[in-house]
């Protein structure tokens, strides 16, 4: 089974918005004016386009996100289900799981990441499948969580001091032939990190970092 997010999932979520139960107290403070995110009005409803991967087959799914506006600047912001990553239309399981299959091998390459059992997930209209420079933009994108990392790590240790998760980042080694500059360097360490701690994270309090910590961190 490919990593993804189910149509049961993002049905859950809309109805979460039908019944006005999305509330923007996750969010940040406005960094304009820094009003608590508590204050926030709603402003809009937008559709949003999502791609879920059913039996190896590329779908399609909509929801509405909810777009909150500061009352003191008129600055407004948009609240993320834990399936989303801000501007991906993948789902967050499929852009992680992914990701994760390529960072933690040492031999494998982006060929090889886009393919669950012998075969590659493809758009039921076409012969398109998906791409391995798909998972090379999901890993810069991953690499560079470094806040949420950051914070994530804080408070894993604060609730687990005799941890081995800074061993096990210490330890981290990303293969030479994965990368030509020191920037690919980085996202694929920072990437890699972001795994070793979402699993923590999910052992530790069983929730992901991109429920809350991450709308917190407005995804930096
Ligand atoms: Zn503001």
């Amino acid at each position: 089974m490919p990593p993804t997010a189910t149509l049961e999932d993002i049905k859950a979520y809309q109805q979460k918005v039908e019944k006005d139960k999305i509330t923007p107290d996750n969010l940040p403070p406005c960094p304009r004016c820094r009003v608590e995110s508590m204050f926030f009005k709603i402003h809009a409803y937008r559709e949003r386009r999502f791609l879920i991967i059913i039996e190896m087959l590329i779908k399609a799914a909509y929801c509405s996100l909810v777009r909150f506006k500061c009352p003191g600047c008129g600055k407004t912001f948009t609240d993320y289900p834990d399936f989303a990553i801000p501007h991906k239309h993948y789902t967050r399981p499929s852009i992680t799981g992914f990701s994760a299959s390529y960072v933690e091998s040492n031999d494998m390459t982006y060929q090889q990441a886009v393919m669950v059992n012998r075969n590659v997930p493809g758009y039921p209209q076409n012969d398109a499948t998906l791409a391995p420079s798909t998972i090379h933009r999901w890993i810069t994108t991953l690499g560079c969580f470094t806040q949420t990392c950051r914070t994530a790590l804080i408070v894993l240790l604060q609730e687990n001091p005799g941890s081995s998760i800074c061993r096990d980042l210490a330890r981290l080694i990303i293969p030479q032939r994965k990368y030509k500059t020191n920037q690919r360097k980085k996202q694929l360490t920072g990437c890699r990190q972001l795994v070793i701690i979402e699993a923590f994270f999910q052992a530790t309090f069983k929730t992901s970092i991109f429920t809350k910590l991450a709308t917190r961190l407005a995804f930096s």
